[in-house]
């Protein structure tokens, strides 16, 4: 598949022609299940939009049977920036629903399979931007990661998937999952065109409030793979991931000291407490979120005897089980009894994670961490909620202290599948994070 970076330089005509192969490829690969559909707004360089990024005039579901029926009425500002810079969006993707999962099994269209092996998940929940990318039915996608929805995804299928730091691109007309923890990010076929994609998305949007006001220079123009950095690994932390992902660990830090950065072995708090914190956290803004889903204002109505009636008809219908879990779990760690004991004590917890990153990154600039504690899931495999909540253990403290980080490709399992590790910077240092990303994914070519 042609990259976004030469994808920029093609004609209308050419354009034309690349969305019409594209839509024939979808076609072929119609069992993948990566799109939900395929709207097309023909301007420019397709990209594929997860199912919970609005594009105005177009259904909009974020995976979710409550949400059928219901039409865009604005287009995200993610999207507004795309049409700016000469892309567009192309079809929607599959996701878990309101991007709640690891697996993309919980949409209510079905699951997708993972392109290098079809037994297997494409990780989740941005699920189907990842297969769409891996499968060779998208020049680059739209994820967006609230505990890891991007880059998980991302190395289950092979591809690079990036998070941004939080504020830096606008969440306006996101469909909001946990609001201090989701970012929209770039999924693609490699970290050039991460950085391209994350120039046009990012930068101050006076639409969404939690949005930084601060100078947000172009990254792909200045794309360094030569600096040296210094760059953390976690010999402790690491040593529960499956033998494939400390193999992949050890292959990358010989490809960056090949590259010439100096290695320094560090330590993170135990990865449990961001469990905890994390689950807590976003099940407590997810029911807040998710309250405005009562069938009168978006989608889906189940009419009843009364409005109460009405509501809980439509709440119970619409959702699917793991929203509802969330939906419990969040009014309980709400309720009055409860608050202090859990959703305060989570946020202390959220403040430690931060200052031990803030201490590691006085000392170092980027850490190497695994992206999951193995290579994609059979279906089936995470279904106890727990065992799937557990999974998340190496992406989800990135979210809660609000870091930037690129998962790419680093190494192929026995089994065949992909390895993908990541990269974690501090906040709004994006430049050193696609500068050492680069500089891994050239060394590992080589
Ligand atoms: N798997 C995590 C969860 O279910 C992360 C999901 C995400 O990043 N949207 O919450």
């Amino acid at each position: 598949m042609i990259t976004l970076k030469e994808a920029l330089k093609l004609s209308p005509q050419e354009l034309d022609s690349l969305r019409e192969d594209l839509k024939e490829k979808i076609e072929e690969k119609n069992e993948v299940n990566a799109y939900i559909d395929v709207n097309v707004v023909a301007e420019g360089v397709p990209i594929a939009i997860k199912d919970n990024i609005q594009v105005k005039g177009w259904s909009v579901t974020s995976g979710s049977n409550i949400l059928h029926g219901y039409i865009a009425p604005y287009s995200a500002t993610v999207i507004e920036r795309l049409l700016e810079a000469g892309c567009s969006p192309f079809g929607r993707t599959n996701m878990d629903e309101f991007a709640m999962g690891s697996t993309t099994e919980s949409s209510c269209y079905g699951k997708t399979l993972n392109p290098h092996n079809h037994d297997c998940v494409p990780g989740g929940s941005s699920g189907g931007s990842a297969a769409a990318v891996a499968a060779g039915l998208a020049v680059a996608a739209l994820g967006s990661d609230t505990g890891g929805s991007i880059r998980q995804p991302a190395a289950f299928c092979g591809i690079v998937g990036m998070k941004p730091t939080y504020g830096r691109v606008s969440r306006y007309g996101l469909g909001a999952y946990a609001s201090s923890l989701d970012q929209i990010g770039p999924m693609t076929q490699n970290v050039e065109d991460a950085a391209i994609l994350y120039d046009i998305i990012s930068g101050y949007d006076p639409k969404d409030s939690t949005s930084i006001n601060m100078d947000t220079p172009k990254i792909s123009d200045r794309l360094d793979p030569d600096r040296k950095l210094t760059i953390a690994t976690l010999p402790e932390y690491i040593k529960d991931a499956s033998e494939d992902v400390r193999k992949a660990y050890d292959k990358a830090i010989g490809a960056l000291e090949a590259a010439g950065h100096t290695i320094v072995e560090k330590e993170l708090m135990d990865a449990k407490y961001d469990i905890s914190a994390y689950y807590i956290t976003a099940t407590a803004e997810a029911t807040t979120n998710l309250a405005r889903y009562d069938g009168i204002r978006y989608g889906n109505r189940k009419e009843g005897e009364n409005l109460k009636e009405l509501f809980v008809k439509t709440r119970s219908e619409g959702f699917g089980d793991e929203v509802k879990r969330r939906i419990l779990l969040g009014n309980f760690v709400l309720s009055s009894g409860y608050y202090d004991a859990y959703y305060v004590k989570a946020q202390k917890v959220r403040h430690l994670i931060k200052e031990e990153y803030d201490k590691l990154f006085s000392e170092v600039d980027l850490i190497l961490s695994p992206v999951a504690p193995r290579t994609a899931y059979e279906f089936g495999a995470l279904a106890d909620p727990l065992e799937m909540y557990l999974s998340d253990i190496y992406t989800i403290s990135v979210n809660l202290a609000g870091l930037p980080a690129i998962s790419l490709p680093v190494d192929t399992a026995d089994n065949g599948m992909p390895v993908g590790l990541q990269l974690i910077a501090k906040a709004f240092d994006e430049q050193t994070l696609f500068d050492g990303a680069l500089s891994l994914e050239t060394q590992l070519k080589s």
